[in-house]
């Protein structure tokens, strides 16, 4: 179990993670955790100041040299332990999920699933980590490649899925060799204490951890332009991530880019309607619309158009709305008000300017219901904003042509799904579509351990997933050994 450093009024408070130790704050600062679903108080949390900055900085710096040199069965041994200790901790990760992010009883599920997954691929790629030999064209030499960790990684992590997306950073790291310093999203400090919490356990040695809740001011750019921090691992907003990109070039820093998206779910004349409705219904309301990958605009060519908006509302009605601590809920609530009145402001921009609400529209509290516009253009905010809620535009498409073309006119490119039985159709719009990932037949939410996971456009670079974020995590140096004597022209 998580513990607290000591309770305030009643209410627990959490120190920070470095070195191995859950220490307070120099400066005492503490930050209200409320839960998004009734917004109760549930922990105060120490943020970092420069002192304890500068110690996770400096610890994971020793404790990169010794773990970059730690033996693979070691590391092996750390991740089965780890393994474990998430396995018989599952219900306390769920609880803390649901509790602190909002997720649904059955995602907050998922997510620890997911993570499990993770460890198994990530264990499997800790003796792949190779180089290879190459023919040269200088006599008696032998030419190789082999790769190193970087040294201390900085993971900075979103909300939406902090279990997951934090873990997607820390474990890649740390089985490639790194220490790692995570910064979790204000609005889920806790999942990250959590972490460091349950590494701790399956006995991660010190340093290679830490976990720096801090007010973004005080992390950036002290944090993130250190010269000790050689990558950053970057998960958000794409207007954090172009922050950080200006900061890493300004270092010559290594960044990798996980930011939003506008997925399109295009749905072809051919397509099966029964099943084009259910993979729209699960990638515009999963986790209330709160992910990266969601299908926001589906795409609809003109032959179903209408049918399509029949079947899709009938269902979005039938999504069930409620607190996320029960099983059936789908949609929970958002992760604070004032990002409902941000959706519910593109809502009613759109409608001023002709868009027609199908269905929900509306919010109670945090709770925003399923919503599905039409007759959306590209006049309205809602066409190009990310809305990070249960809010999808149905668009229509004259014809395949179109439909790749309304796929394609977004800033973000993370990813798509093309809903056909026509196999030259299918593949090309899995050769066209302007995004990082591309599903035939599937919604555009998916996402597995060991596939190249990430985007292009405003979505980001950089791949995330397997051997892509062994090679996102270390360095390749080229070597060569003379066996013979070295000729030189003078
Ligand atoms: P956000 O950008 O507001 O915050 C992400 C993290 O960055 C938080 O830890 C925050 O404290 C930190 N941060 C904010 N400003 C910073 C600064 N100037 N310097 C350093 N750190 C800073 O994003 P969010 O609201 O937490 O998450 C939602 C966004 O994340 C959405 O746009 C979503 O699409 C995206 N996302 C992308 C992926 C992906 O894999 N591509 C996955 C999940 C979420």
């Amino acid at each position: 179990m998580l513990k607290p450093l000591c309770e305030q009024n009643g209410i627990p408070v959490y120190g920070l993670y470095v070195n191995g130790q859950w220490v307070a704050s120099a400066q005492e600062v503490l930050a209200p955790d409320h839960s998004p679903a009734d917004n109760a108080l549930i922990a105060y949390v120490h943020q970092a100041s420069a002192t304890e900055i500068e110690a996770a900085l400096h610890s994971a710096q020793c404790a990169a040299k010794d773990w970059a040199n730690t033996l693979v069965a070691t590391k092996e041994a750390l991740f089965f332990r780890l393994r474990e200790v998430i396995l018989a901790r599952r219900t306390e990760i769920q609880q803390l999920l649901i509790r602190e992010s909002g997720s649904a009883f059955k995602k907050a599920l998922w997510e620890i699933d997911y993570v499990i997954d993770l460890i198994q691929t990530m264990v499997g790629e800790i003796r792949r980590i190779s180089g290879e030999t190459m023919p040269t064209t200088i006599d008696g030499r032998v030419s190789m490649s082999f790769r190193q960790p970087l040294g201390v990684v900085l993971g900075i992590c979103p909300f939406n899925s902090p279990f997951l997306l934090t873990m997607k950073k820390v474990v890649p790291a740390v089985a490639a060799g790194n220490a790692i310093i995570i910064k979790p999203s204000e609005e889920t400090p806790l999942s990250g204490l959590l972490i460091a919490d349950l590494f701790e356990e399956a006995g991660l040695p010190p340093g290679v951890l830490n976990v720096i809740n801090a007010a973004v001011s005080d992390v950036s750019p002290a944090l993130t332009e250190d010269p000790r921090i050689k990558a950053i691992t970057f998960t958000g907003s794409t207007r954090t991530g172009r922050l950080l990109a200006e900061g890493a070039a300004r270092g010559l820093k290594r960044i990798t880019l996980e930011m939003g998206g506008k997925g399109p779910l295009v749905v072809l004349r051919d397509a099966d309607l029964d099943a084009a409705v259910r993979a729209a219904t699960f990638g515009a309301f999963l986790h209330q619309g709160q992910v990266c990958m969601a299908g926001s605009r589906v795409i609809v060519d003109s032959a179903l158009h209408d049918e399509f908006c029949t079947r899709f509302v009938e269902r979005a009605k039938q999504v069930r709305v409620g607190p996320p601590d029960q099983e059936d809920t789908v949609v929970g609530p958002l992760i604070r008000l004032s990002q409902c009145a941000f959706i519910a402001g593109q809502i009613e921009d759109a409608v001023s300017k002709g868009a027609v609400v199908r269905c929900g529209g509306t919010h109670d509290g945090p709770y925003f219901a399923p919503t599905v516009l039409s007759g959306v253009t590209p006049a309205m905010r809602i066409y190009h904003e990310e809305s990070f809620g249960p809010v999808v535009s149905v668009l229509r498409a004259q014809d395949t042509q179109d439909a790749l073309r309304l796929a394609n006119d977004t800033a973000y490119g993370l990813s798509a799904a093309v809903m056909t039985e026509n196999l030259r159709d299918a593949w090309y719009f899995a050769q066209n579509i302007e995004a990082g990932m591309v599903h035939v037949n599937d919604s555009t939410i998916s996402d597995e351990p060991h596939v190249p996971f990430g985007g292009v456009k405003s979505s980001g670079f950089g791949r995330e997933g397997g051997r892509y974020s062994i090679e996102e995590m270390t360095e390749l140096k080229w070597v060569t050994f003379q066996t013979g004597k070295a000729s030189f022209p003078f």
